[in-house]
């Protein structure tokens, strides 16, 4: 049997699709885990009788269906592998360090100036790992991986496509940073795709392999998620619903382009709208206080931006016609005056039902993961999923192989 780092790696062999299984999902039945990876039930079952006896597998607590032999739950050790996960915030940077059973073993928060540059963040993400790896008598290449959320789309080698939230990043080739500091397999994607990833593995859309994720914070972010896998798209921009331009001649975008859905909805927009009659400083917090308390010019406010968040959830339902939406971002925390105002929105943006039958109508749930800085569990959950990789060891070690 191989160790836990080369199976956790190894995107072929049946014993490497379990770990990987089995990390993604925390803690499982033989059942589930036949499920999941459609690997043979006797295939296994054998394979899990091994992986006890090299330790990678334990037996944690039997699950009992109310009747018959309680199901077996199984995790991976977690002794055997721990990953990292890293948000790059405004203004801080936050690092989590879990094992395989999701346990979280380490939490730091990092304050940095606001404009800070790629090579400063990864300079200061690699000493602090290393000190919180030390505290886990670890050190940075015995992680499984190391993954980063940035509010920005990815390309598929890991090249910042477009510097919204943080503008000097435009382009930047975080691959090549990161991997000449940090020596492990990194990997790295747009924070609304590790929102999606951390509901699927904790939160609102656990068990659900089809999905849409619409994120109302600063800006309007999302995620597609097709058959248990979230979608990048050809470049990696897949999901930026943010910028769906619902009137051509609107507000600048910080995008560049105008009127895109985010000048409508994003947080930004909205703070900038209350400062504009409170004659004072709104913060985010104070903005969704007020508009729950449906203070006057606060409510105009949301349930316009309601209106516009439907509007364009119609044109995602339209084209896609997912089953479920999650809604995440700190607006969803503002409640029915956001939500339900949003649902009757998007009914009038969407293909409408016959009038006779019952037809199904897409879900919405509001998500689990509401902070911005939840995020930093779904760049641990990169990890886990083995999605974004960008660099590090393994992807080395592959590339030279090929060329042998
Ligand atoms: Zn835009």
């Amino acid at each position: 049997m191989q160790n836990i780092k080369d199976l956790f790696l190894d995107q072929e062999s049946p014993a490497g699709r379990l770990v990987r299984a089995m990390a993604a999902l925390g803690a499982a039945t033989a059942g589930q885990l036949v499920k999941s990876t459609g690997i043979g039930r006797s295939t296994v079952s054998t394979l899990l009788s091994e992986l006890r006896d090299a330790e990678i597998v334990i037996d944690v607590e039997a699950k009992s269906t109310g009747f018959g032999r309680p199901s077996q739950l199984l995790s991976l050790n977690p002794a055997s592998g721990r990953c990292a996960g890293v948000l790059l915030g405004l203004g801080e940077i936050r690092i989590v360090i879990c094992d395989l059973t999701h346990a979280v073993l380490s939490d730091v928060w990092l304050p940095i100036h606001r404009d800070y540059t790629p090579e400063e963040a990864a300079d200061q993400i690699r000493d602090t790992l290393t000190t919180q790896c030390a505290s886990l008598s670890l050190s940075i290449p015995d992680l499984l991986g190391v993954g980063l959320a940035i509010s920005a789309p990815l390309s598929y080698d890991g090249k910042v496509m477009n510097g919204d939230v943080l503008p000097t990043w435009g382009g930047v080739d975080l691959a090549e940073i990161f991997s000449t500091r940090i020596d492990c397999p990194l990997h790295a994607e747009n924070e609304s795709h590790c929102g999606a990833l951390a509901e699927m593995t904790w939160g609102a859309a656990i068990g659900e392999k089809d999905f849409v994720l619409y994120k109302f914070d600063l800006g309007v972010g999302g995620a597609i998620v097709r058959d248990g896998a979230v979608q990048r798209g050809f470049n990696g921009s897949a999901a930026e619903f943010g910028h769906i331009v619902l009137e051509p001649d609107g507000d600048l975008c910080r995008c560049g382009n105008r009127g895109c859905l985010q000048t409508f909805v994003g947080s930004y927009h909205l703070m900038k709208h209350a400062e504009e009659f409170s004659g004072q400083p709104v913060t985010i917090d104070q903005f969704i206080e007020r508009a729950r308390e449906g203070r006057l010019g606060y409510r105009r406010l949301i349930e316009d931006a309601a209106e516009k968040a439907g509007w364009g959830m119609g044109i995602t339902a339209t084209i896609l016609n997912p089953p479920l939406f999650i809604i995440a971002g700190k607006l969803a925390t503002v409640g029915d005056a956001f939500v339900e105002r949003l649902k009757s929105s998007f009914e009038r943006h969407t293909l409408p039902p016959p009038d006779s039958g019952q037809h199904p109508r897409p879900r919405f749930v509001i998500g689990k993961f509401l902070a911005n800085d939840d995020t930093v569990m779904g760049a641990v959950a990169l990890v886990l999923h083995q999605h974004g990789r960008i660099a590090g060891q393994a992807s080395r070690r592959l590339r030279e192989q090929s060329a042998a």
